[in-house]
């Protein structure tokens, strides 16, 4: 493990993964049992981890805040039983298209906020013959006039709530999402009078949140923003949607190739080795998070406007929740072996910058060894890790790899190999 001693990112220190790894060891003869009935590869969902982590990051937040409400991002794992375990948890669900509005309704949320961009009119329409559960984040001024028309007769009552979006950044690809603070004096001429569209609320999000800086940047920005507004604009809200994007507290593990310095290699076209240590981007505990954010809103919101605040974390809550399990078909040297599932079941390379510990059931031992596992696709791409926790690696072999509930299921593709099936305990 001495490979790479490099400035930049740290290493992932071995008393934090060791006891990570031991947990689910423990609870090997669950997951094997499962295997066992429904076949491999296979994917287990737990539905007591996601109604823990549904509370311990409401109960945070709800510390500090008189208001609040929680919308669980669908996108980031679309599968009905997550949602459902969530709206039982008391979540209301973000979604962000007119299937995932759909399956929302079909699982009877009490609560739904559509945002996104480039709402079609069919989707503009669901959410209005829906409008007694759902609330429209509008992103942009087109789209405004868009509803206006499909709203237009005299006797639509009650009328629509809508937010609208607002842009964190103005530069880069993230200037698809929302108008400009400075534009909302705009906004507000266009939606003040309107019988059948009332008003309610401002939304934002940005992602990938080790840290609450970005949100905090943008909290300020809009306290500024809303000082000038009119009063009778300031008195409409009634929520502020500050988005999700909460890093798990592990914070992000990484593969030398995802770290500072491997990323500054590949962007040069260097053949980058990955060597067997592993790094960690640390992230900010919930509780921090919830505590900071309100320190910054009750100052710089609070003053102007006194409203609820709402969450939309996604990765924070499923990704601990879900895990991949599957099988040594192949093992073509002593340092290489091939598995029954290939990395379509995730649908992306994650693992050529991730690192998540892959776990040898069948021989279980807290002892890493260098070994590359590969999935059975016809493209080299198709990693799971180069290394593996365990005595021995054999085919037939039960392998898991913990915590892959966000932004891997919901973007599975059937690219050669079939999609694993998935049990819920
Ligand atoms: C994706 C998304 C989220 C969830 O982000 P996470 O990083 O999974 O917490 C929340 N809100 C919006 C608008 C999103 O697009």
């Amino acid at each position: 493990m001495s490979d790479h001693p490099l400035p930049g990112t740290p290493f992932l220190p071995r008393d934090v993964l060791e006891p990570f790894v031991r947990g689910y060891f423990d609870r090997k003869h669950t997951y094997q049992a499962m295997v066992q009935n429904h076949g491999s590869p296979l994917w287990i969902l737990e539905s007591a981890t996601l109604k823990q982590n549904a509370k311990h990051l409401s109960e945070a937040f709800n510390r500090f805040f008189p208001g609040t409400a929680f919308y669980f991002a669908m996108k980031s794992n679309n599968h009905p039983d997550v949602s459902a375990t969530l709206v039982e948890s008391g979540f209301g669900l973000d979604v962000s298209s007119g299937v995932e509005l759909t399956s929302a309704l079909a699982l009877n949320a009490r609560d739904i906020i559509f945002s996104g961009p480039g709402k079609t009119n069919e989707e503009l329409a669901l959410a209005i013959a829906h409008k007694d559960r759902t609330t429209l984040l509008l992103d942009s001024f087109g789209e405004l006039e868009r509803l206006k028309a499909l709203v237009s007769e005299p006797d639509a009552t009650p009328p629509v709530r809508v937010g609208i979006r607002l842009t964190t950044n103005p530069n880069g690809l993230w200037r698809k999402f929302g108008i400009l603070p400075e534009q909302l004096p705009a906004f507000w001429n266009q939606v003040k009078n309107l019988p059948n569209i009332q008003f309610k609320g401002l939304q934002f999000h940005s992602s990938w949140n080790l840290t609450p800086d970005r949100q905090l940047a943008f909290i300020v920005l809009l306290g500024k923003t809303l000082k000038k507004m009119p009063a009778r604009f300031n008195q409409c809200i009634e929520f502020i949607d500050i988005g999700g994007g909460y890093w798990p507290e592990e914070g992000e593990w990484l593969q030398f190739a995802g770290t500072d310095e491997g990323l500054r290699q590949r962007a040069d076209n260097k053949d980058v080795l990955h060597g067997n240590a592993h790094y960690r981007r640390p992230s900010t505990p919930i509780e921090l998070f919830a505590q900071i954010l309100f320190k910054t809103i009750n100052t710089h919101i609070f003053p102007w406007v006194n409203c609820r605040i709402c969450f939309e974390p996604g990765r924070w809550i499923c990704h601990s929740a879900m895990h991949l399990f599957f099988t040594v078909i192949d093992k073509k040297n002593h340092d290489l072996v091939i598995t029954d599932a290939g990395t379509n079941a995730i649908g992306w390379e994650r693992f050529e910058t991730d690192y998540f510990p892959i776990l040898n059931l069948s021989q279980s031992a807290l002892t890493e060894k260098p070994c590359d596992i590969l999935g059975a696709l016809c493209t080299p791409h198709d990693v799971w890790g180069y290394t593996y926790f365990g005595k021995d690696i054999t085919p037939g072999d039960l392998l898991m790899i913990p915590c892959q509930g966000a932004y891997t299921y919901s973007l599975g593709q059937h690219f050669i190999k079939p999609l694993p099936e998935v049990v819920t305990i």
